[in-house]
């Protein structure tokens, strides 16, 4: 009988826990078939006693044959005990059967094979049918039909990595649309990636099943837009419709060209215009023009789709980006801009789809452009969320919601700052440099990338005066000449000052017209001048909101922030500049000092 018919056939699923299976290794033996005769007994029919080890009929214990106890099927080894935990042969010389610890032929279900038939040790996942028989060469779906695994030839379910489809063999796989000898990616748990079913050695994605039905189910009145785009390191991709995802969640590669068609209304034309990494706008094109830059490396950054043609009044268009470090951004529709501009993300999969006019949105539409170009060096609100776009073009986003830390460093800029930017740029991630103003025209290239990247600079003033035993007329100078110099270097005055030494009173309040930022965890760096011991006042001691001190001018504070500032993230934490905490914490005022903001 053959076992493999029906390839979507939806078999009872048990629990996948911890199935990390060894890969299937070439070099997997499976013995020669030996065929014979095996008796069956059923105890209900044939009588005789059963004690769990033997069966005995007619005072003879019996051996080489199936027996059924009435609800289990065992296999009566030539001892006349039951197979146990092992993978074999059905006598039928054909088929392969298992039976599990207890001696439990399997049926219609999964079982972690841990003796292969060869009698070596494995952990494999394996289906077995109605019959008992092991799928081999199949791919095949959930109960729900919803997760696709691959049984290769050996029997085992593919995961954790690429495999092939294999060759000949029924073409079971191609039956599902999945070539035969093509690679895909299966993950840890025997899931196979859908929709992206990739080639190792090619690099093309081919979807799994069949694009004219897909379309039929999901087009308008019969007409569909139809794309397909061009991946970095990869190729053209096929050709998907009406929603469907052209390009990967999960490589994180780029798109680097793309193409846009109407199918099924010579009345209605896709006109579309892409933005990418140097290029910025191309020209619109339309109707199955390929735009962008293909097989350029340059990475696709935005598109914009939009609709003509007399029967163009009959649809709206929708369409959405899926941006490196963003996910999914919302719909945009008819013209919007869609994707990044200006910050330099990379686009990596869109959507797009015909809706019949007025239509809603498929999704909310709060962020379907994250526009850099115009925002540059600007901070966007939305929702509970702070897009932080830094005046060199990069995006931090801050999310109200996650817990936030202020890293702050006082006395700088110093010869090693530069070293703490390229850590904060490695991680994406702010701080605060409250900068002595007579040291900035030393500095002036670390001034400027501090600000350029997105960091906080705050007045710390002139010449580290003690404000709180200085008159006003010192106070307002300190202040003044330090704004004149930071003005001068990076065009913005500062909006916020620390106190040297922490002194302040009502009087340097007011005079300093800003609020005065104190902190919450005090390192003690530039009296230990100790890299471990300022790194655990750090990760010891931190929480949500807290605003902590050290010092860019000292080595070791500047070593320890190679620590502090991957540790602080792995944690979770955002490094956010203290405007940013604040906004997030109750905000901040001239004439007030703060220490945290929670
Ligand atoms: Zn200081």
């Amino acid at each position: 009988m053959k076992v493999r018919q029906n390839v979507r056939r939806f078999f009872a699923l048990i629990i996948f826990l911890t199935m990390i299976l060894g890969i299937m290794a070439p070099g997997y033996v499976i013995p020669a078939k030996a065929s014979f005769e095996a008796k069956y007994y059923n105890i209900e029919e044939s009588g005789g006693t059963w004690d769990g080890t033997n069966y005995i009929l007619n005072d003879e214990i019996i051996r080489d044959a199936f027996f059924c106890d009435g609800v289990y099927t065992y296999f009566l080894q030539s001892d006349g005990t039951p197979m146990t935990n092992r993978l074999t042969y059905h006598p039928d010389g054909e088929h392969i059967i298992y039976f599990d610890e207890d001696g439990h032929e399997v049926f219609s279900n999964f079982a972690h094979v841990k003796t292969s038939i060869a009698g070596d040790e494995v952990d494999d996942l394996c289906f077995f049918d109605v019959h008992g028989y092991m799928y081999t060469n199949v791919l095949t779906y959930d109960q729900k039909g919803e997760i696709l695994y691959y049984a290769n030839p050996y029997g085992v379910m593919e995961c954790n990595g690429w495999f092939q489809f294999a060759e000949g063999a029924g073409g079971v796989a191609n039956a599902m649309g999945a070539t035969e000898g093509k690679w895909a990616y299966a993950y840890p748990d025997g899931r196979i990636e859908v929709g992206s079913l990739g080639d190792e050695s090619v690099k093309k994605i081919y979807k799994p099943y069949d694009l004219e039905n897909e379309k039929k189910k999901t087009s308008v009145n019969g007409v569909s837009i139809e794309y397909k785009v061009f991946i970095s390191d990869y190729d053209w991709q096929t050709t998907v419709a009406n929603k469907e995802t052209a390009g990967s969640t999960e490589l994180g590669k780029a798109i680097e060209g793309i193409a846009m068609d109407i199918d099924g209304d010579d009345n209605l034309s896709v006109s579309y215009q892409v933005y990418g990494q140097l290029y910025g706008w191309l020209d619109i094109v339309s109707d199955g023009t390929i735009t962008g830059m293909p097989s350029s490396g340059l990475k696709m950054q935005a598109i914009r789709v939009g609709l003509s043609g007399s029967d163009a009044e009959l649809y709206d268009v929708y369409y959405r980006s899926y941006v490196e470090g963003l996910e999914w951004l919302d719909w945009a529709m008819n013209g919007e801009v869609s994707g990044t501009t200006g910050v330099n993300r990379q686009l990596e999969a869109v959507e797009i789809v015909l809706t019949p006019k007025g239509s809603e949105a498929p999704g909310s539409r709060d962020v379907f452009c994250v526009d850099g170009e115009a925002n540059k060096g600007a901070k966007v609100a939305v929702g509970n969320k702070l897009y932080c776009f830094s005046p060199d073009g990069n995006l931090r986003v801050v999310d109200g919601s996650k817990p936030m830390v202020a890293l702050t460093y006082d006395d700088g800029p110093g010869d090693g700052t530069p070293t703490i930017l390229d850590t904060l740029a490695a991680y994406n991630q702010a701080a605060t440099f409250f900068v002595v103003g007579s040291r900035c025209n030393s500095y002036r290239d670390t001034l400027i990338r501090e600000y350029n990247m997105g960091c906080e600079i705050g007045s710390h003033t002139w010449s580290h005066v003690i404000l709180s035993k200085a008159s006003e007329e010192t106070i307002r100078s300190q202040m003044t000449d330090t704004d004149n110099v930071i003005e001068g270097i990076i065009g913005i005055r500062p909006t916020t000052m620390r106190p040297p030494g922490g002194g302040y009173n009502s009087t340097v309040l007011a005079v300093v017209e800003r609020p005065a930022i104190m902190w919450s965890i005090d390192t003690l760096d530039w009296k230990t001048r100790n890299t471990a011991m300022t790194i655990s006042a750090v990760l010891d001691n931190v929480s949500d909101g807290d605003i902590v001190l050290m010092h860019d001018i000292h080595q070791p504070t500047v070593a320890a922030s190679q620590t502090i500032i991957p540790a602080l993230v792995d944690r979770g934490y955002q490094l956010v500049t203290v405007e940013e905490l604040a906004y997030f914490r109750g905000g901040m005022e001239a004439g007030k000092a703060y220490s945290s903001f929670r």
